[in-house]
Parts: structure tokens; sequence; C-alpha cells
């Protein structure tokens, strides 16, 4: 079977010690991803420790590496399972990793919420379901690691089951499974465990594998207009297809106006008479009617876009300066920019603890999240970041200066 092109990015969330480092060294341990002398080094170095195998100290042995320069790749890890590429993206604390995710440096398409089965659900477990939910990600599977801890009990993992599932609809999450693991002693990460043989489901890396990755290609087009050229008397724009294709001689419309507009022609360097541009692409496209940047060019497909003046959003604020309501800010997503304010501050949390920490806000201060409304000063072209997601996040400036970023509601 031949990879698939795309690799997956996933991020593994849990409450501390409940075994993330642990099971991302089985996995990559298993998935044959670690060349020979990186095993023989935590090898010795658990041994060292009186101990088997220990795989959490590979993540910490990569750390130091990370820390020290040596690891030329800084913040991903990157195994292969029969079918695919993973990317293990970091979550380095709440704050750091709220910020990658909300401004879009990182990207992950699944989680995996981790769960000790001694320990139970603790307030970490809490949190990071509420930030799951935040960002949208819809793809989380359950693990309930260290079994061999409560005797591989089935009891204790339905309890926890269902505990676990209530707190996930809480926050619009439906886990696509929940999978009862030992990462320790590799049970049902690679390989199915014979001490578990109650368990009928997916393994760990099967369930990965059930994931799918975040298609852009077959949803409704959108072709946000970057620049506009004209050469040799001819209207030309130019863009990146972000979700969708757009074919030569298709009738598209251009929002938020809505005028109709069809294309003559795709142009790209150094190539001729293309009949197709998608997802991913940057391409110049000619129109029998001007268009210019900002502008968003859309097929009518399933996805409707929401043109709208009120941005309902959550925000993560990134300036050392606070913000007060109603002061001015530059709106940007995609290559839309429209000047607002931030007109309602419903909900504000605390980033460590994703504690409300108060109702109906006059300020946001230094990496505070909030839940806002803002206002517009003209209609802007949005999706839900969790169907488009460059066309459902987005950047605040002051002054030229990103100020915050967010994801639309
Ligand atoms: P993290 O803080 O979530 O990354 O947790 P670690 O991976 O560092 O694990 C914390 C401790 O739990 C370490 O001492 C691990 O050896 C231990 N641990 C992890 N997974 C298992 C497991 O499946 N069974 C048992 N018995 N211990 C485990």
């Amino acid at each position: 079977m031949a990879l698939e092109e795309h690799s997956l990015s996933i991020v593994i969330v849990g409450h501390v010690d409940h075994g993330k480092s642990t099971l991302i060294g089985r996995l990559l341990y298993d998935t044959g991803s670690l060349p020979e002398e990186k095993i023989n080094e935590i090898r010795i170095a658990s041994q060292t420790a009186g101990r088997e195998m220990e795989f959490s100290f590979l993540m910490d042995h990569l750390e130091e590496e990370r820390q020290r320069g040596i690891t030329i790749d800084i913040s991903q890890t990157f195994f292969n399972s029969d079918k695919r590429k993973y990317v293990i993206i970091d979550a380095p604390g709440h704050k750091e990793f709220l910020k990658n995710m909300i401004t879009g440096s990182s990207q992950a398409e699944a989680a995996l919420l981790l769960l000790d089965a001694a320990e139970g659900i603790r307030d970490q477990t809490r949190r990071h379901s509420y930030i799951l939910g935040m960002l949208g990600l819809r793809q989380v599977a359950v693990i309930i690691n260290k079994m061999d801890m409560v005797d591989y009990s089935k009891e204790r993992f339905t309890a926890l089951s269902d505990e676990i599932t209530k707190i996930l609809n809480q926050f619009n999450i439906q886990p696509s499974v929940i999978i009862p693991i030992s990462a320790r002693y590799g049970e049902n990460v690679a390989r199915p465990s014979e001490s578990l043989k109650w368990y009928a489901g997916p393994t760990v890396l099967q369930a990965l594998d059930n994931f799918s990755a975040l298609e852009v290609s077959n949803k409704s087009l959108r072709f946000p207009v970057q620049d506009e050229y004209t050469i040799d008397g001819r209207n030309i724009v130019v863009g990146r297809v972000e979700a969708g294709y757009i074919r030569k001689g298709d009738n598209v419309e251009i929002l938020p106006e809505g005028d109709r507009l069809s294309v003559l022609s795709i142009e790209k360097f150094l190539e001729n008479d293309i009949k197709m541009a998608e997802a991913g692409e940057c391409v110049g496209l000619c129109f029998d009617k001007p268009a210019t940047r900002g502008q968003i060019v859309v097929s009518n497909g399933n996805q409707i876009p929401r043109i709208t003046e009120k941005i309902h959003a959550n925000i993560f604020w990134m300036s050392d300066s606070s913000y007060k309501k109603g002061e001015p800010v530059t709106f940007k997503c995609a290559t839309q920019e429209v000047n607002g304010r931030i007109n309602n501050i419903y909900k504000l949390f605390d980033p460590a603890t994703i504690e409300i920490v108060d109702n109906d806000a006059e300020e946001i201060g230094a990496a505070e999240i909030a839940e806002v409304e803002i206002i517009l000063e003209k209609s802007v072209v949005v999706d839900s970041f969790n169907e488009i997601p460059e066309m459902g996040r987005f950047v605040l400036e002051k002054m030229g200066h990103p100020v915050g970023g967010g994801i639309i509601l």
C-alpha cells in the first residue's frame, strides 16, 4: 500500500504524568520510526535508572536535544503507519499551544486525549477538553492509559468512559473511540493486547488511521484576491486557492458584492493552457470583470460562506498592553482588511486554568483568552474555522502590529 501524500497532524493532550511522553515514545518505537542508536541510548538510560524500557526518557532526550539545538526540526515529531505519515504537534503549555493553534502556526487535524486509568479525570483533563472544543477539533480519540495499574479492569474502563464522554459532550465533542491501553507495555498502541481481550475496538494506531485528513480540495471554492495586475491589456488577479477548485470557463461569484464573473483563463508561470487550479495552488486568474484585493471569489457549493459585519469569536490576546472595549482594531482574515472594534467581551478566561475570570468584561489583558463580538465597518466573508481554516481565523492589529488572533465561532 502506498503511503498517502498528506501527513496528518495530531496533538496529544492530557494531565501531567498521565503518559503523553510514554505514548509518543511507544508510537515511535513500535512503528520503527527510531534509529537503532536512539533505542540503545534509551535502553542504557533505562537500565541505569534500574528500569526496563522507559519510553518517557525518549521525549526527555529529544527535548534536551532540542534545547541544545541539536535536532533540526524543533517542534515536530514524525512517525509512519502503513497508511500515512503523522506529525505530532507539540503542545507545550496551554498558552503556547493556544497561540499556535489560533494564529495558524500549527494546525492539528485530530487529537488524542489521554487519561490515567488509576487517577481518573483531573483538572487538566477538563481544560484540555474545553480547548479542543474551542478549537473546533472534532476528531478526538480518548486513550485510557495505565490499564496495567488497574488490573486491566473492564469496569474501571467503562466508568471512566462514561465520565469523560459526558465532559466532552459538554464541549460538543463526540469521541470517535475510547481505547484502553498500557503505553508502558505497548498494549493496544500499535498491537492488540492479550490482557485486554474484552476490548474489541481499534488500537491507537488504527484509530489514527481511521481519522480523515482535513480536505480542503473537495470543499466549495474560496479564492481570496491578493492583487490585480494588467498584463498585455488583460486584467489578471493573483491569489491562493484556499478551498475547492476553479476551472477555465466557470461561472463564479465575487463577495461580498455578489457580482458574477466568468473565468477566461488560468495563468501559471511557465505553463500554458491550464484548465484547473485547486486548493493550495497560487495562480493568476483572468476574469471578464475586474476584481480587487480583499474580495473573495467563491462557487455555489455546499459550504455557503457568511457575509457579516459582526464576528463572534474566541480570541487570544498577544500584545503586552491590554485592550479596552471599544478601542479601534484592524481585522485581517485571508486578504480582507477592515477596521472595527470589540463591542462585547462576553467571557474572559485565565489562559493557564481556562477558568472564566470575568463575564461581560471591560478589558482584555496580555495572554488572556476571551469570547468576544467584533463590529466591523464593512462586511467580510468568513467560514467556520472547522470547515475552512484559512477563512475562519483572523488576526487583529493595532497600528500595524498584530495584537491578537482569533477563531470564528
Ligand atoms: P506525561 O507527563 O503525560 O508525558 O507522562 P509520562 O509519559 O512522563 O509518564 C509519567 C509516568 O507514568 C512515567 O513514570 C511513566 O513511566 C509512567 N507510565 C506511563 N504510561 C504508563 C503505563 O501504561 N503503565 C504504567 N504502569 N506506567 C506508565
